[in-house]
């Protein structure tokens, strides 16, 4: 959702293909005032991606939305409580083709529902959503969307599911007022993947309080990452660090981070802090950097391809993704450097002479020859 004032065209578009870039798919912007339902007006017909308009208290603004051509909308029956409001806007919207998202918020329930429920516990929310639905199938309104958002976690899951058992409309699934991150993230994975796993949910939102920017981000990187989503971007790896580590891991991730994603590379990337261990446990990502001795070694599909100096090495793989991008996987193996695998092979021995095997496999063999030996 945009932050801007929607007033201001040119910022709101700027945020607006800022997001679509970032990967979402649909955008929110509110429209709260006459000056942001014109605002709209200029906005939809140039947006990349479909604008849904967000509307509180006046109905008149969800009219003047449509008429300015947005995709959708959003109403709170929170506070438009109105039911003639609520048909007529059900009428426009389903005489133009449009969908309308119901969006329950446990911060802004009705006031007869708190009363009857104490609090804003799930069957309030769901109550709430079910008298909006009967009130838009009134009318043979029948595009609907729902969400039963609630900034306490284990309360947003439950809502949802309940929901889930309810009603068989499309659910949009959002922790509302997550906060900062870290926390605004965790507790936005926490519900929204929770209810992914279980096969509840189409569409979602992290509210985040920070940049928009990290809220699309977030929710593409979840999709991906549950694969629910094609990966369209980067999918960087680093090992935690410990004391083996040759390098400084959270500089040189941190580095190839920021440099990967302004190359915007759709692939799977590995930083890790030695040669040990590092090519072996990364061998699924499609290219890599381990830290040797002052030397990183540059691993495709777990194949070292290329030995670069330390200081070298964020460029070295950029380079390398870069090409493995460009040219594919068979074609810069066949590019590996003749030599580099023997020397990262005597460098990784030579550390596990200094630093010893953590994995013990020299010591674990001898033990499975033992045992096999047995009778
Ligand atoms: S890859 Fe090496 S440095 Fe990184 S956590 Fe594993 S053993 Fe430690």
């Amino acid at each position: 959702m945009t932050t801007t004032k929607t007033a201001d065209v040119d910022g709101t578009l700027a945020q607006v293909y800022a997001l679509a870039g970032a990967g979402a798919d649909i955008v929110r912007i509110t429209c709260n005032e006459v000056e942001a339902a014109e605002g709209l007006a200029e906005i939809t017909p140039r947006s990349p991606v479909p604008i849904i308009a967000d509307i509180h208290y006046q109905y008149r603004l969800a009219l003047a939305a449509m008429e300015a051509g947005v995709q959708g909308l959003r109403l709170n029956p929170g506070n438009i409580r109105k039911e003639d409001h609520i048909k007529t806007v059900a009428r426009e919207a389903k005489d133009r083709g449009l969908p309308i998202r119901v969006g329950v918020n446990a911060g802004s329930l009705d006031k007869t529902l708190m009363e009857k429920y104490g609090s804003a516990v799930p069957e309030a929310l769901v109550e709430s959503a079910q008298i909006e639905i009967r009130y838009l199938q009134e009318v043979d309104f029948d595009d609907i969307k729902i969400s039963v958002k609630h900034s306490n976690v284990p309360l947003m899951v439950e809502s949802y599911r309940l929901l889930a058992d309810t009603i068989d409309y499309p659910l949009h699934l959002g922790v509302t007022e997550a906060g900062p991150p870290p926390g605004g993230l965790i507790k936005s994975t926490a519900g929204i993947a929770t209810l992914l796993n279980e096969g509840i949910g189409d569409t979602i939102r992290y509210s985040l309080t920070a940049d928009p920017v990290e809220e699309a981000k977030a929710g593409r990187q979840l999709l991906e990452s549950l694969g629910l989503r094609e990966r369209k971007g980067l999918d960087l790896i680093a090992c935690p660090s410990c004391g083996r580590a040759e390098v400084d891991v959270i500089e040189v991730a941190t580095n190839a981070q920021k440099a990967l994603e302004e190359a915007n590379l759709p692939i799977q990337v590995a930083v890790m802090g030695c040669v040990v261990n590092g090519p072996g446990e990364a061998r699924e990502a499609d290219i890599g950097i381990a830290a040797g001795r002052g030397r990183g070694h540059l691993f495709i599909k777990g194949q070292v391809v290329r030995v670069v100096p330390e200081d070298e090495m964020v460029e070295a793989l950029l380079d390398e993704a870069q090409k493995l991008v460009d040219e594919g996987l068979e074609a810069r193996l066949a590019h590996a450097e003749a030599n580099a695998a023997e020397i990262a092979a005597e460098e990784r021995r030579q550390l596990i002479e200094i630093q010893g095997d953590a994995n013990r496999n020299a010591e674990r063999k001898a033990k499975v020859a033992e045992v096999a030996g047995q009778d």
